[in-house]
Order: structure tokens, then C-alpha cells, then sequence
């Protein structure tokens, strides 16, 4: 059995599972994909201390990192279970296996939910984005969409209006979602366009790169094409959590909520990154909430009674 079982091997669970190899813990990492969100990133220009750098040689750094300590690492595999029992708890894998272990961090990490619309994939990293603090610095005096008008979509318009030449906000639905007082400071600025009752229909790109967004005037049913560099897609962050309902609780939205030491509402149960009611999600975050989880893990061990 292990002392400690860290499910999701992105940066929060690898950072957890060195700082819990370093107390000299039996230690393991189980992982659907090690390096998780961070395998589908290009650029990285906001991990402090490295200027600049790509997802997948981040990815290759945190695996050395993990090996240098003694970490059991199960990658490809994924939980589907976790019960507590009188000893601790027991995960089950997707190949039937069951891991016992006397405490368990949750780093599962999280996805944005996609428009699902011809080019959105193929365009990728080439204009369609999903983050603004990462990427907004890329389109830099460039005209911008935001899909989405609720306060994540809605913040972003405001932050993206400070860096880019235009940002156009497309919302399906007739009114905005966001807090009022965001509304009102999207409304204030003069280079941000809102458009309500639109439905997102496709992605347009010279092949290379996005240069447009096609939508349908819902009102009208009129398709109409926005000229544009990028666009951002913000319509909800899914936590991988559907595995853990009525085991742990969930924030409306599915995030494990957890308080400031990464404790959950179950003893012993700890979650880290961007699946937990943690603010902002982002790789230096994330590292920190692991490292953080761990430390309480550690502390739960030396002060419980099982063997
Ligand atoms: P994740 O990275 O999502 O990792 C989750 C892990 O859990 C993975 O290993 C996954 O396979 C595993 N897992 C999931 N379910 C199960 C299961 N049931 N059983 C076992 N394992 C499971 N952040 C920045 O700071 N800077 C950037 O420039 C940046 N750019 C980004 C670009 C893109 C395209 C995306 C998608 C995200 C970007 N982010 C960026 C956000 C950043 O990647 C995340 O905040 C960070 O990866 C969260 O780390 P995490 O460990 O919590 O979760």
C-alpha cells in the first residue's frame, strides 16, 4: 500500500508527488497522461524563471524531475473509483485494479469545453486560444474574438481590450451572463464590440491561420463573417471529476472544493489544480496547490492512527 496516491500526473500532481517522495513516503503517481494539459501546449512565457519554453519540453523536465526520487509511476492509466475504507482508500483503475493507499491527492486537472465547429481544431494554436492570460500577449495590436458572455468571457474582453487592437464578444444567448459590474466596465471601453444572439458556426483560416469567424444573426438566421486574428474561446473549464461524484463534494460546476491547505471534505482526501474551486488556472498555480496538498498529506499521516 502506499502512504500517499496522487491521481493525474500534470504539474500539480508532479510537483505533489516529489514533495511527498522528498518526506520519504511510499509514493505513487497514476496518470491517464502524464504531463496532462500541459502536452498540448505551444508556447509558455509565464513560468517564472524560464522566459520562454513548450509544452511538451515541460513535460519532459517534470518527468526527469519525478525520477530522480522514488516515485512509483503508473502512467496510461486511469481511476474510476475511490472508496474510503477503515484502513485509508482503495482506487480502482480502468483494467480493474484496485491501489490501496493510506492517503490520496486528487490532481486531475480540467478541459475547456470546445465550440465543436469546422476549424476549431485545425486552427488550434494557430488563432483559436483558450486561455488569455497565456496567449493573449500573442495577438498584440490584432483584432480578437471572445466566444462567450458570461464572467469568464466577459474578463477576458476586458483584459484582452488592454493588449489587442479589437476584441469582438460573440454571446449565443440575447443578454450577457457576466456580473453587472463587469458588464459596465465592458460596455465603457471603445474598442470592444459585443454581439448578442449569435451562434458560432465555423472558423475560418488562409491554412496556416485563423483570419476569420463565421456566425449566424440568430434573430435573422443571416450568417455574417467577423475579419479576424484570433479567437478565444471561453464557454466553461470541465473538471475531470465526473469520477468522484457522491464521493467527495463538488462545487456546482464539478470542482472539488477544497479549503487553503488543499484539504477536502473527506479526511485524508486532498485535491489539487485546476480540478479544485482553487482561483485561476494556471501551471505555476497548479505546482503550488500540489506541493501545498502534499505538505497536508504529510501532516494527516503523522497525525492519524492508521496502519
Ligand atoms: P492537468 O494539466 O489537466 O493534468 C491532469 C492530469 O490528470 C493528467 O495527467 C490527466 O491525464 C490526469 N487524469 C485526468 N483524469 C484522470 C483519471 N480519472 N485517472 C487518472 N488520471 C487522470 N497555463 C499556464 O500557466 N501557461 C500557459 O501558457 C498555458 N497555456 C495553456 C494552453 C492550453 C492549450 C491549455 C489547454 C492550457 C494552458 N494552460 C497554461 C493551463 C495549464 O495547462 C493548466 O492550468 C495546468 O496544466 C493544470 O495542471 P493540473 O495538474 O491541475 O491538471
Amino acid at each position: 500500500a502506499f502512504d500517499v496516491l496522487i491521481i493525474g500526473g500534470g504539474p500539480a500532481g508532479a510537483s505533489a508527488s516529489i514533495y511527498a517522495a522528498r518526506k520519504g513516503i511510499r509514493t505513487g503517481i497514476l496518470a491517464e497522461r502524464f504531463g496532462g494539459q500541459v502536452m498540448d501546449t505551444l508556447g509558455i512565457e509565464n513560468f517564472i524563471s524560464v522566459q520562454a519554453t513548450e509544452g511538451p519540453k515541460l513535460v519532459q523536465a517534470l518527468e526527469q524531475h519525478v525520477k530522480e526520487y522514488e516515485v512509483d509511476v503508473m502512467n496510461l492509466q486511469r481511476a474510476t473509483a475511490l472508496n474510503k475504507t477503515d484502513h485509508g482508500f482503495e482506487v480502482t483503475i480502468a483494467n480493474g485494479a484496485v491501489l490501496k493507499s493510506k492517503s490520496v491527492i486528487v490532481s486531475t486537472g480540467a478541459r475547456w469545453r470546445e465550440m465543436n465547429v469546422p476549424g476549431e481544431q485545425e486552427y488550434r494554436n494557430k488563432g483559436v486560444a483558450y486561455c488569455p492570460h497565456c496567449d493573449g500577449p500573442l495577438f498584440k495590436g490584432k483584432r480578437v474574438a471572445v466566444i462567450g458572455g458570461g464572467n469568464s468571457g466577459v474578463e477576458a474582453a476586458i483584459d484582452l481590450a488592454g493588449v489587442v487592437s479589437h476584441v469582438t464578444l460573440i454571446e449565443f444567448d440575447t443578454k450577457l451572463r457576466a456580473d453587472a459590474v463587469l458588464q459596465k466596465k465592458l460596455y465603457s471601453l471603445t474598442n470592444v464590440t459585443v454581439i448578442t444572439n449569435a451562434l458560432s458556426k465555423e472558423v475560418l483560416g488562409d491554412g496556416q491561420k485563423v483570419n476569420g469567424l463565421r456566425y449566424e444573426d440568430r434573430a435573422t438566421k443571416e450568417e455574417r463573417v467577423i475579419e479576424l486574428e484570433g479567437i478565444f474561446v471561453q464557454i466553461g473549464l470541465l473538471p475531470n471529476t465526473d469520477w468522484l461524484k457522491g464521493t467527495v463534494e463538488l462545487s456546482a460546476r464539478g470542482e472539488i472544493v477544497i479549503d487553503q491547505k488543499g484539504e477536502t471534505s473527506v479526511p485524508g482526501l486532498f485535491a489539487a489544480g485546476d480540478c479544485t474551486t482553487v482561483p485561476y488556472k494556471q501551471i505555476i498555480i497548479a505546482m503550488g496547490e500540489g506541493a501545498k496538498a502534499s505538505l497536508s498529506a504529510f501532516d494527516y499521516l503523522i497525525r492519524s492512527s492508521v496502519e
